[in-house]
């Protein structure tokens, strides 16, 4: 690739003092020449930040202090993500096989892969209909890409098959926002944190994964505040736990009930919120008085007067919030579980009040508005319905089309997989994504996408999908453009651009509207810059659920972002959700029964553990970018499995052992990180690293019924020391293994001194 590396130092962090409590004086010795105010590209947070740009280059960054939310701060990973702009890997131009998929990677000119990409999805649909194109679109990208994605595969492509990678992680939340309150948005702010009195985090490892809330957890605490954590690790936060509980993975409607049951024995419900404000709550209390706590506590590892003593605390506070995330979503009961949760909530009466709530923290930069502007397989933008006719007809006018000519549901992102397996799908359209790391049984997703007759990935890495692409088109990352990203707390906030995109690498919507017009659909694009698509986008949520119409980029930089809904130019958004209506027609929130369903797979004598996934804090997602960034490398450089230490002297496994971990999809071999931060009979292995290293080689491909997230947090496994090292090791320096391993020990998430005896769990 043709990148200039002058400019690149993977050495330089930030020139922010952490002890002086202020920006440094520039460490660059480039003359900084701009400071752009923009935002992370990483987590849903969307911390407020500067870039530093000197002779056309992004060379670092300075926290913002008049971003509300960060106030000042950055996690590793924000400091380090301006190195992905200039980093030496970008992508610069089109790449292509010429001669076959066995051919390599070859460059091309922007004419002959677009004039290639358009004249090949013509030729597949014109013999297998238009749906055999499908569209794989992504959430860490913004929001007018997202809705842009929407509409060039509905209307550029006339496929109804649509859909994203929040599939694989706010697709449980969704579900549970959806039948319980009627919106799918955090009801509050963050800031809501300091009012309350009770917090209750389940599933949620908010230190690694959402560092920069972890400060309002501790100002809440200074406050007064009790912390309650459910999680089946003893992560940072849970450190400092009034209550823990480290329950067994999978098992979180059983724990959840049965604190509902303490409630309602208890008489800590709040019976005239529930009379005025809910429906169903019958049918709720009688399925929530089956699990006494005594049950409970068998299903879930835990100890009965653990399960008590938490409902308690929780119900006995004026304002209380539950905050949630993948460790409860990422399970075929995902759905559920979240509705558990909220019935948790509505029971005691905590909506519409500071501090008082139910969230989940989204993990993508911009999980929130991904799944809410139409990319998703049934959704039209502003959560509206693909299948409602009113819906239907609104954005065909919008988008100059017959209400006929827009496709309806399609699949959903997990069902894109078996359908490319049976040549349903013959070719897909993916950007901002990276399913071979990040699908569960990557043996069989490698066969699908390597059997597609034309694979097309616009990414500015080469991922370990683009190296199964057909062709890969270079687009640009978040510094090279502007536009608008939602983040976790449902705040409207605006990327504003820094540099160029690097060499012939371009715009994604610039892309896209180029291949609309080699399409034959260029009239229904005609956009020229990212503003264009955010003032129709405006417009095609006027009336919605997410409602944007009131939002402008101006008025997001006045106010230092805008929560949705924002409905007229003189509206300031809706921080707080819920104070007087929930989302359905009478206003009044559901609750829903959910009886306890184990997980798909349970151990048993072949395989005996919990295998359960997930992040840390050093790197994003599939490690596209994290992986290339040496600092964040070098303190994470290879996945590893954790267990406890009573588990591994059973098992003859020592620190730093290489150990093999099978399940029913395959195997790999990782190095053994020996904790007492894990319950005994599980095991934690982190998910961002690709090919034989990929954790997602192992994780259950089987499915929540009804919004299809896949269950990467419990499946049954084995652990046993390997007579050898893997391969891939062979690359890795001892001593950088070494170092890493002691620093994870040493983070209070894994650590050796995490202090106090785990309660409840056996063998602790
Ligand atoms: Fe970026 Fe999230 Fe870290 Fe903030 S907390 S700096 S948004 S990764």
């Amino acid at each position: 690739m043709s990148v200039d590396k002058g400019l690149f130092n993977p050495r330089q962090t930030d020139t922010y003092d952490f002890y002086e409590g202020k920006p440094a004086p520039w460490n660059s010795e480039e003359e900084i020449e701009r400071l752009v105010p923009t935002h992370c590209c990483y987590c849903g947070v969307q911390c407020g930040m500067y870039l530093k740009v000197a002779k056309g280059k992004v060379v670092g960054v300075e926290p913002r202090y008049d971003f509300p939310l960060n106030h000042g701060m950055l996690c590793p990973k924000g400091t380090t993500a301006y190195q992905t702009v200039n980093h030496p890997d970008r992508l610069t131009y089109p790449l292509m096989r010429r001669n076959g998929k066995n051919s390599p990677l070859e460059r091309a000119s922007w004419d002959e892969a677009l004039d290639t990409i358009a004249r090949r999805f013509r030729e597949i649909q014109g013999q297998h209909g238009a749906d055999a194109v499908a569209v794989y679109s992504g959430s860490s990208m913004t929001n007018e890409k997202c809705y842009l994605m929407g509409k060039f595969a509905r209307v550029g492509l006339g496929t109804r098959h649509c859909d994203y990678n929040g599939r694989l992680c706010m697709s449980s939340a969704t579900g549970a926002n959806d039948r319980s309150l009627g919106i799918d948005r955090a009801a509050n702010p963050i800031s809501d944190m300091l009012h309350s009195d009770v917090i209750f985090v389940i599933g949620a490892n908010v230190g690694e994964c959402f560092p920069i809330v972890t400060s309002y957890l501790w100002q809440a605490r200074d406050r007064g505040a009790k912390l309650i954590v459910a999680d089946p690790r003893q992560t940072p936060i849970a450190r400092t736990a009034d209550v823990f509980l480290p329950l067994r993975s999978g098992t979180d409607s059983a724990l959840l009930n049965s604190m509902l049951y303490v409630l309602i024995t208890e008489n800590l419900v709040d019976e005239d919120f529930i009379g005025a404000r809910t429906n169903g709550w019958e049918e709720t209390k009688a399925e929530a008085l089956k699990y006494p706590p005594e049950r409970a506590a068998k299903v879930c590892g835990l100890k009965p007067e653990t399960i008590i003593e938490a409902a308690r605390l929780y119900g006995q506070a004026n304002a209380a919030m539950i905050y949630t995330a993948r460790g409860l979503e990422h399970q075929s009961k995902g759905v559920d579980n979240g509705v558990a949760c909220a019935n948790l909530a509505l029971a005691t009466g905590n909506f519409g009040r500071p501090g008082a709530g139910y969230m989940t923290l989204t993990g993508q930069g911009n999980g929130q508005g991904g799944r809410e502007m139409g990319q998703k397989a049934s959704q039209l933008p502003g959560e509206r319905e693909i299948e409602d006719p009113e819906d239907r007809e609104y954005i065909a006018s919008i988008w100059g089309i017959e209400e006929v000519d827009l496709p309806h549901a399609g699949y959903p992102a997990t069902l894109m997989i078996p359908a490319m397996e049976r040549e349903e799908i013959r070719a897909c359209l993916m950007i901002c994504s990276n399913p071979m790391v990040s699908l569960p049984d990557q043996h069989t997703v490698e066969r699908a996408l390597r059997g597609l007759d034309l694979f097309v990935v616009i990414d500015f890495f080469l991922s370990e999908t683009c190296e199964l692409a057909d062709i890969v088109l270079p687009g640009n990352v978040w510094a090279e453009d502007e536009g608008t990203t939602t983040s976790l707390e449902g705040r409207v906030i605006k990327y504003n651009q820094a540099v160029e995109p690097p060499g012939e690498a371009r715009r994604d919507w610039e892309i896209i509207g180029d291949l609309a017009k080699r399409l034959g659909k260029g009239q229904y694009f005609p956009y020229t810059s990212a503003r264009d698509i955010f003032d129709e986008m405006r417009l095609a949520t006027k009336g919605a659920k997410a409602d944007y119409f009131g939002i402008t980029y101006e008025k997001i930089e006045e106010q230092n972002g805008v929560f949705w809904p924002c409905p007229t130019p003189e509206s300031t958004g809706t921080p707080r959700l819920y104070e007087e209506r929930f989302g359905f027609p009478d206003g009044k929130a559901r609750f829903h029964p959910i009886p306890y369903i184990p997980p798909a797979e349970e151990p048993d004598e072949e395989y005996p553990l919990v295998l359960t996934t997930g992040r840390v804090i050093y790197h994003y997602l599939s490690g596209n970018q994290t992986r290339r960034t040496p600092f964040l490398l070098e303190q994470a450089p290879c996945p590893w499995v954790e267990l406890h230490t009573t588990m591994a002297q059973k098992l003859g496994i020592n620190d730093g052992d290489w150990v093999t971990v099978r399940t029913r999809r395959g195997e790999m071999t990782v190095p053994a990180l020996v904790v007492r931060s894990i319950r005994p009979d599980t095991l934690f292995i982190p998910y961002h690293y690709g090919h034989t290293q990929a954790a997602n080689i192992l994780t259950n491909p089987v499915l929540e019924p009804m919004n299809k997230i896949p269950e990467y947090k419990v499946c049954a496994a084995s652990a046993v020391r390997a007579e050898r090292a893997p391969d891939w090791a062979k690359d890795l320096d001892p001593e950088l293994l070494k170092q890493a391993r002691r620093s994870r020990k040493t983070l209070p998430s894994a650590g050796a001194n995490v202090g106090p005896r785990v309660p409840g769990v056996p063998g602790a």
